[in-house]
């Protein structure tokens, strides 16, 4: 299938020709490809790797866009460990292979809802939870932050429990560590009640935008914007809960399906035959953005999960939050001035400070920015730009996305650089979890 059109394949997983993200960046062949189906054969398939000198990864759903899961040795999937083992209180025990799409229908059922969720559900609950990965609403944490308690699995095959309470340096450390802490195998996350939440999008100038965005993000629970380069406008998205019944859903699906997704897909292959009419292709874009404002009542799960059926390439940094709009701003003088050809809107979001270590919100609250690039478009020349602008404003970048820091610039970002290191090389002194990319990033 052509790597263009609009059918999705499958990421994250082996087949032929071996494993692929999502973005076809990634590409790798691992020796020995395993999908343990209980606790007790992923506990063997680690010691039996571990005890024989060799390297494992464990592959989310393979939608991180750097080479997070490569691994030339043996390269796990937990989709077989799927599932709710427990729900009541307020809180759920998941198989760290569930991925998020069908979590939510199944948490509906029992009556609850996750705090929140990124605009995609197709990840792993325990890709998403690796990585930071995270929704918008200023007074909620990334999907790390909603974890309660943690199962994983050492090289030694053994399993140890963390929580705030139990093993708390380990719970610190481990709902974000790019896999190199172990291997999850259950993770328990705080719900609320399930709820559905009201959705209107409304065009906007960009000033107006950055002006009342404050306002926004303390009025809504959800609040984001995406800004047309090469434009002044943008498309707010505002959601709150609401007691309205659910809208019909079915319409919505055929937009994004085909209104939304089709005409991205039009636009970007235009852009990709003849880059320079990519600025044009944003102004078409921020044009029809404009054409409606709309209004959607959805159950939680499905109000924040859009379909992203046109691929492409993405670096994103999380700024400290009163620093947003400057680098906005900065980001949109950076594009016209230097004509950077690029028609995929800019996204911007709001999330709120944890105390996990090496999380990018780590006492922080936060500003995440998103660049995109169309993929087999050239990405290099934007994505240079715009990290220059995010670093000048201390952003850490998103650890599932492009970017081009290395451990020395990495280390002076997190106060609890060392102390995760010292505890990642007590747990796992051989390196049994580190790969090259995780190398560069750690400075082993
Ligand atoms: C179209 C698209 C939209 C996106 N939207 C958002 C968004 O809205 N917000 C956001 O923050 N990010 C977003 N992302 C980034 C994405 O959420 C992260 O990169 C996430 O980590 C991907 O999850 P995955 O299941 O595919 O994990 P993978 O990419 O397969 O793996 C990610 C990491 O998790 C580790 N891992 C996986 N399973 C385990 C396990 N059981 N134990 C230990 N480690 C494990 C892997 O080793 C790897 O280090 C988006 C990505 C794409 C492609």
């Amino acid at each position: 299938m052509s790597s263009n059109t609009l059918v999705e394949t499958p990421a994250g997983s082996v087949n032929q020709r071996g494993w692929s993200n999502w973005s076809g960046a990634v590409q790798f062949t691992p020796k020995q490809y395993t999908r343990p189906d209980s606790l007790a054969a992923l506990q063997a398939v680690v010691r039996n790797t571990a005890a024989a000198g060799r390297r494992l990864r464990v592959s989310g759903s393979g939608h991180s866009f750097v080479p997070l899961v490569a691994t030339d040795d043996q390269l796990l999937s937990l989709d077989q460990l799927s599932g709710i083992e427990s729900c009541a209180d307020g809180q759920a025990t998941i198989w760290a292979g569930t991925q998020l799409r069908p979590l939510g229908g199944m948490l509906e059922q029992r009556g609850y809802s996750m705090l929140n969720l990124g605009d995609i559900n197709v990840q792993a609950l325990a890709g998403a939870v690796a990585t930071g990965t995270h929704g918008t609403g200023a007074a909620l944490g990334s999907i790390s932050s909603q974890v309660l308690g943690l199962t994983l699995v050492l090289p030694g095959g053994e399993t140890v429990e963390c929580s705030a309470t139990q093993e708390p340096e380990l719970f610190a450390a481990a709902r974000v560590a790019l896999g190199s802490l172990g291997v999850m195998a259950k993770i328990t996350v705080k719900l609320e009640k399930a709820y559905r939440l009201k959705l209107s999008k409304q065009a906007m100038d960009l000033d107006e935008c950055l002006a009342r965005a404050p306002q926004f993000a303390a009025d809504y629970r959800h609040f984001e914007f995406y800004w047309c380069p090469h434009t002044r406008r943008t498309l707010v998205k505002l959601m709150n809960p609401t007691e309205e019944p659910e809208s019909n859903r079915g319409l919505t699906t055929f937009t994004e399906l085909v209104l939304e997704n089709g005409a991205l897909d039009l636009l970007s292959r235009i852009s990709r035959a003849n880059p320079n009419w990519a600025p044009a292709m944003s102004k078409v874009i921020a044009w029809s953005a404009g054409a409606d404002e709309s209004h959607m009542v959805a159950s939680s799960h499905r109000a924040f999960s859009t379909l992203r059926m046109v691929r492409f390439n993405e670096m994103e940094y999380e700024l400290p939050a009163p620093d947003g709009a400057d680098a906005l701003r900065e980001l949109a003088e950076f594009v016209d001035k230097k004509r950077i050809l690029v028609h995929f809107p800019v996204e911007y979001r709001y999330v709120a400070a944890d105390d996990i270590w090496l999380s990018p919100f780590y006492r922080r609250d936060a500003v995440a920015i998103s660049v995109h690039q169309y993929k087999g478009m050239d990405y290099a020349p934007y994505f240079r730009g715009a990290e220059a602008i995010f670093r000048n404003h201390g952003g850490r970048p998103h650890w599932g996305k492009m970017h081009t820091l290395t451990a020395k610039e990495l280390a002076p970002l997190y106060p609890q650089w060392d102390a995760f290191h010292a505890l990642r090389r007590r747990i796992d002194p051989q390196g049994v979890f580190v790969n090259p990319y995780l190398r560069t990033l750690f400075g082993d």
